[in-house]
């Protein structure tokens, strides 16, 4: 009595077995975020394969207010990104991205914009070349971090306030969450990269500025060296594991 269907544009995010048939869903949708929801039904059933991670499309929801559960009723695939499990490197960077979403989700009522972005990037994983998958991922993160709240303004210091040029070096602050110029956090240049001061080169800045803005399809055709690759590696994962007050296994895929 009372239940309804409700719908939902939502991206499958993980599944797991509960009991002995049926599985639970993690969905995040565009109108309440993150939702769990049963699937019924044994390993032939039409829709336990729809509803398998990295999916995305039209999903149709049965809430049973008095139990409070939620089933899922049916699941219209608009996106499968068959790619993701043609190669060990994209299911990785895929279940990275996945897993990010599960640990620290902004709140708020927008959630269009952080589905948008997990579509996207798990479109670029699919289509990525298997030793570029880092690339969306990344990009993933930097803009995560954005939706979260906690980017760090990437043009300007976090002490002095003074303008960075293009080819200066910047000090990433986990002390405080701040980017330095390099006056103000010079001194630790010559300091081995420690998770407190995280050194952050004109390149890998400009890759994060050029790619910020963009669809993560495009992030492949903005390169950097293998220097800058591990330093914007170790600053965003730096900057979600300040948010999560932990780092996730996933992120070390590579
Ligand atoms: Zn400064």
């Amino acid at each position: 009595m009372g239940g309804r269907t409700l719908t939902y544009h939502a991206l499958v995010l993980r599944v797991r077995q509960s009991g002995e048939s049926n599985r639970e869903a993690f969905f995040l949708t565009a109108e309440e975020g993150i939702i769990r929801a049963m699937v019924f039904g044994g390993p032939k059933s039409k829709l336990r394969a729809y509803v398998s991670p990295f999916h995305s499309g039209t999903l149709w929801i049965y809430h049973d207010p008095v139990k409070d559960s939620r089933k899922v009723t049916d699941f219209d695939v608009q996106s499968w990104r068959p790619g993701i499990r043609e190669a060990y490197e994209r299911t990785m960077a895929a279940g990275a991205i996945t897993e990010t979403i599960l640990a620290a989700h902004g709140g708020g009522g927008n959630w269009q914009e952080p589905l948008t972005l997990a579509s996207q990037s798990l479109d670029a994983v699919s289509m990525a070349k298997e030793k570029e998958v880092m690339l969306p991922f990344l990009h993933f993160l930097w803009n995560w971090a954005d939706i979260l709240g906690i980017q760090p303004d990437i043009n300007h210091c976090g002490v002095c306030e003074s303008l960075c040029s293009q080819d200066e070096y910047m000090t990433y602050s986990g002390y405080d969450g701040h980017l330095l110029c390099s006056r103000c956090g010079g001194v630790y240049h010559h300091q081995e990269q420690s998770s407190s001061y995280l050194v952050l080169s004109p390149g890998a800045r400009r890759w994060l500025t050029v790619t910020s803005p963009l669809n993560p399809n495009l992030v492949s055709r903005y390169n950097m060296d293998n220097t800058a690759l591990n330093q914007v590696k170790t600053f965003t994962t730096a900057l979600l594991a300040a948010a999560l007050g932990k780092r996730l296994q996933s992120w070390d895929f590579v």
